[in-house]
């Protein structure tokens, strides 16, 4: 058994915090003393900073990445009982968040390599399972017989999604985008097209990002917000935050309860001016990660990072055929691990009335069933990953002797 100092836990959040500490708690105490704690120069501050950190012209502070994802897909223009693609190997917040626009979920499987969306598979869904409506050039769902609107591809594990031939799709079929860039703050793609590199959240319609804690930048409690360039879309996301006002107590519609508070705001002004420090500390753990692995890459598949891309690694996710085994023996070397997912969507519970069924979306059952995310966050260090290398091999040349 390992003892707890050379442990390597799946993910730190305490030592990051603790350099920072006079400044969080600065903010706390400044919005006590001014009781400043709803909207205010802190979260439009912090709504301005993200915004030009991402590249797009609006941000509008959130109270979750769920809040986010729903806003922005009502706010683009969702109407109830409309159809949105998304992929199944997601975390549930993404269809949650659909369910809430008033949507209809529907799947589109993932690439084998990405583990994002595959374009191929959403083009043969589009050309395949929809049609286009002649009298009002609309696209329909042909057996469920319902508008097709809206696309959410998902930029997992901090990689984005191959978004060229997305909003080439969308452009054609005149579908909304809206990224679920929440693990993917900072990440960036590069456009063929525009012949540039793109930030998450810059891309599609809108874009959709968590603060939740243990995400590439996290709040000290809950927290999301919504990127966009357009105007209307910004606005009417303001009113959804906020009870469907833009005057006090004057309605036009009815909203929520989705406010980014000031103290969050706040910490994550502060937080955000290191972010780009942390995701390079990320890449560079990727990149050792990398080199360390190379040798035994037969026995466990690496991330896969397309030229196109300069993914943020908010997970480090690798996969074996042998996942559980391997789990358990990182584990009683004192290395902590998760599962980015264990179950796919379709296949969950909560999914069940949708008739879904084993072997629907194949290259997702089999990621589900192989992946495992290694400890990843700014500060881990060299020594534990070559000691997480180092358990790996051990597992892979035991499995390859015997
Ligand atoms: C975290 C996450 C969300 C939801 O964010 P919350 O802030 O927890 O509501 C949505 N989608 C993805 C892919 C996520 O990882």
């Amino acid at each position: 058994m390992a003892d707890a100092k050379n442990k390597t836990p799946f993910l730190d959040l305490v030592t990051m915090h603790q350099e920072l500490e006079p400044e969080l708690v600065a903010v706390f105490q400044s919005v006590l003393r001014t009781a400043g704690f709803v909207g205010g120069p802190l979260v439009e501050g912090f709504e301005r900073d993200f915004a030009r950190f991402c590249g797009s012209k609006h941000c509008v502070g959130l109270a979750s990445g769920t809040d986010a994802v729903r806003f922005a897909l009502m706010a683009a223009g969702v109407q109830p009982g409309d159809v949105v693609v998304t992929v199944p190997h997601t975390f549930i917040a993404t269809t949650e968040a659909i369910t809430q626009a008033g949507g209809r979920i529907d799947f589109v499987d993932i690439d084998d390599r990405t583990y994002c969306m595959d374009p191929a598979k959403l083009q043969s869904y589009l050309a395949n399972k929809c049609y286009v409506d002649q009298a009002s050039g609309k696209l329909y769902h042909r057996e469920w017989k319902a508008p097709v609107t809206a696309v959410v591809p998902v930029h997992l594990y901090g990689q984005v999604a191959d978004m060229d031939p997305i909003m080439a799709l969308a452009e054609r079929y005149r579908l909304i985008v809206v990224e679920d860039a929440c693990q993917a703050h900072g990440a960036e793609y590069f456009s063929k097209k525009q012949n540039r590199w793109l930030k998450a959240g810059s891309i599609g319609h809108a874009a959709a990002f968590s603060f939740y804690p243990g995400k590439n930048l996290g709040a000290c409690g809950e927290g999301g917000a919504a990127t966009t360039d357009s105007e209307p879309i910004a606005q009417k996301m303001r009113m959804l935050r906020d009870h469907g006002q833009a005057k006090k107590y004057y309605h036009d519609m009815e909203g929520y309860n989705g406010r980014l508070d000031a103290i969050q705001a706040g910490i994550l002004g502060i937080k955000l001016a290191r972010l780009n420090q942390w995701n390079e500390q990320r890449r560079e753990c990727a990149l050792r990660y990398q080199e360390l692995l190379a040798p035994i890459s037969g026995s466990v598949t690496l991330p896969y990072e397309p030229s196109h891309s300069k993914a943020v690694y908010h997970l480090y996710v690798v996969r074996t055929p042998h996942r559980g085994e391997l789990q358990d023996q990182l584990n009683q070397a004192g290395i902590g691990t998760g599962i980015h997912y264990p179950i796919p969507l379709h296949l969950q519970k909560a999914y069940a009335g949708m008739n879904y069924k084993q072997g629907d979306f194949p290259v997702c059952e089999q990621v589900a069933s192989e992946c495992l995310s290694l400890p990843m966050y700014p500060g881990l260090r060299a020594d534990q990953q070559a000691g997480v290398a180092k358990a790996i091999e051990e597992f892979a040349s035991v499995r390859s002797s015997g």
